[in-house]
């Protein structure tokens, strides 16, 4: 029976996690999938990783790391990933908005259909904000136009099998998008659709800030796009500048520019423009 490894970022989740880690593990059994838990403690500063040690010690299939500081749910989840020793593995969030119940779907498909990568998406957000659910969209619609790929309702939640897991293990990238670079490998793949579930206990770990610079780097590691566009920027102003230029010396040769005012626009001008 091929085995499937779970990787499950965790941070500052002391109130869930034992419940979330009974409720994987009693799916599971029921579909008699062979297993392994893997845990990524994100430098939770609550009691998480004491909770997670009990857990381990009741739980062979169960093992966790510890990362040395907080650095962000993308990190933690590569981290797991490097840690997989399973024939396939499912990335899936600790509040369980994620519904467990769907990965012994994902696994079949991959196990009886041979899909290298089973994503699953978002047919209903569940509750969020109206700001949240319109800048998601934007942001969405911005990568896609940018990059070409499409990430709309797409979530973390996903299979993925052994040659897609080299594949992103084998990639190069300090800081990295696993949604986006996920998708950007290939392979074959199918979609299946799930709700968001309501978080199971506690809060989001999302802050609006780190919202924002998750959004900022993935369209930047995708796309060139934000280069060209400065480049394409620096070189209209080149150009406006040369023919403003052009404009102060002729006023200057014709008398009507008052004293000094030529070399102050001059310079202002040349220093601008490079
Ligand atoms: N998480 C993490 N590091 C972080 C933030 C979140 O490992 O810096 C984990 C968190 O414990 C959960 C998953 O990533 O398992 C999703 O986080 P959350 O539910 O807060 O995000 P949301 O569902 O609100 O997007
Ligand atoms: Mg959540």
């Amino acid at each position: 029976m091929p085995k499937l490894s779970l990787v499950i970022p965790v941070f500052n989740e002391e109130k869930i996690i034992e419940n979330s880690i009974n409720r994987v593990k009693s799916i599971l059994t029921t579909a008699d999938i062979e297993y392994e838990l893997i845990l990524i403690d994100d430098g939770s500063r609550d009691d998480t990783w004491k909770t997670i040690k009990e857990l381990a010690q009741k739980h062979p299939h169960l093992r966790a790391a510890k990362l040395s500081r907080n650095f962000g749910k993308e990190s933690a989840i590569f981290a797991g990933l490097d840690l997989v020793k399973g024939d396939c593995c499912v990335c899936i969030d600790a509040d369980m908005q994620h519904p467990p119940e769907l990965i012994p779907k994902m696994y079949k498909l991959w196990k009886d259909e041979t899909i290298d990568v089973v994503e699953a998406y978002k047919s209903d957000r569940g509750e969020e904000s109206v700001f949240y659910k319109y800048s998601a969209k934007l942001f969405y619609q911005l990568l896609h136009k940018l990059s070409g790929i499409n990430l709309e309702n797409a979530s973390d939640f996903r299979l993925l099998d052994k040659r897609s897991l080299e594949t992103l293990r084998a990639m190069p990238e300090k800081q990295t998008f696993f949604r986006g670079l996920s998708t950007w490998i290939g392979f074959t793949r199918k979609q299946i659709a799930f709700d968001v579930e309501d978080r199971s206990g506690g809060s989001t770990k999302w802050s609006l800030s780190s919202l924002i610079k998750l959004a900022i780097h993935a369209i930047s590691s995708f796309t060139a796009a934000p280069l060209y566009l400065s480049a394409f920027l620096g070189f209209g102003l080149l150009v406006a500048f040369v023919i403003l230029l052009i404009q102060t010396f002729i006023m200057k040769f014709l008398g009507h520019a008052s004293d000094g005012f030529t070399t102050v626009i001059g310079l202002q001008l040349v220093i601008g423009a490079t």
